[in-house]
């Protein structure tokens, strides 16, 4: 069987001598949506981390695309097709929509993902699309920084808690997007504090506990108070 486009084995990363990571195992495919979930502190970010090259680890810990990544620079894991749209979302506050969108095309690969595309997807950016970052709605940049993320027309791109502090009605938006996303074959890794929304929209989850997957499958697969005591931590 060929191998899956993402490949993480045994992973163990930290900061410094802390170790957050304990032999973290995933596996994403072509076009798949895996939710990421565990409670606050349980290694979820560190994980992106270590995929998109942030945190060291070791080559054949990650690969992708059938190439041992674990450890490579940051600007060459982008460059073979990981994107990553970070919590807090770190926009270019001074340059307009477009310029935010246009920088995250620069250098990628022709693909699906183009201004026009974006703005079909999210149509308000192309309405704002000469306003600087700074006069954005929280939702509204939350936009942008997805649409950077495709502009480098990625294979895989991780969602850090996109939804974090914006109001329902945007986030409903944000996650209808998702489909059309996954339907040019982009892969999706997606960190979520809220499980329910998460596992409406993933193939299949994994549950992070202590730097250790404490449970992952398909959502389907397990009753919720499972799924709960992985994340918790509780043993009925
Ligand atoms: P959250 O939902 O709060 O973002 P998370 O599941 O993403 O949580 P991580 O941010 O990966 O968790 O943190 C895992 C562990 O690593 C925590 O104990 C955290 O305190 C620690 N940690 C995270 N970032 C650093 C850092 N830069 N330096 C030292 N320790 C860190």
């Amino acid at each position: 069987m060929a191998e899956p486009l993402l490949t993480v084995r045994g992973l163990k990363a930290g900061y410094g001598d802390f170790q957050a990571l304990f032999g973290v195992d995933i596996d994403v495919g072509e076009g798949e949506l895996l939710a990421l979930i565990g409670a606050n502190g349980s290694g979820k970010s560190t994980l992106l981390r270590a995929i998109t090259g942030l945190v060291r680890s070791v080559p054949d810990m990650i690969r992708f695309r059938g190439l041992a990544i674990g450890g490579m620079r940051p600007d060459i894991i982008a460059s073979l097709g990981v994107s990553m749209v970070p919590e807090g979302r770190r926009l270019f506050r001074s340059l307009s929509v477009e310029e935010n969108l246009v920088i995250g095309g620069e250098r990628a690969p022709r693909g699906a993902w183009t201004l026009e595309r974006i703005y079909h997807l999210f149509p308000i950016l192309r309405e704002k699309r000469r306003t600087p970052g700074t006069a954005l709605s929280g939702g509204q940049q939350q936009m942008v920084a997805i649409g950077r993320a495709l502009m480098a027309n990625p294979q895989l791109i991780l969602f850090d808690e996109v939804s974090l502090g914006l109001a329902p009605v945007v986030i409903k938006d944000i996650y209808a997007a998702l489909p059309a996303v996954m339907a040019t074959g982009v892969a999706v890794i997606l960190v979520e504090q809220d499980v329910s929304r998460a596992l409406s929209v993933a193939q299949k989850f994994v549950c992070i506990q202590e730097g250790k997957v404490s449970l992952a499958g398909h959502p389907a697969e397990h009753a919720r108070a499972a799924i709960t005591a992985a994340y918790f931590g509780v043993t009925h």
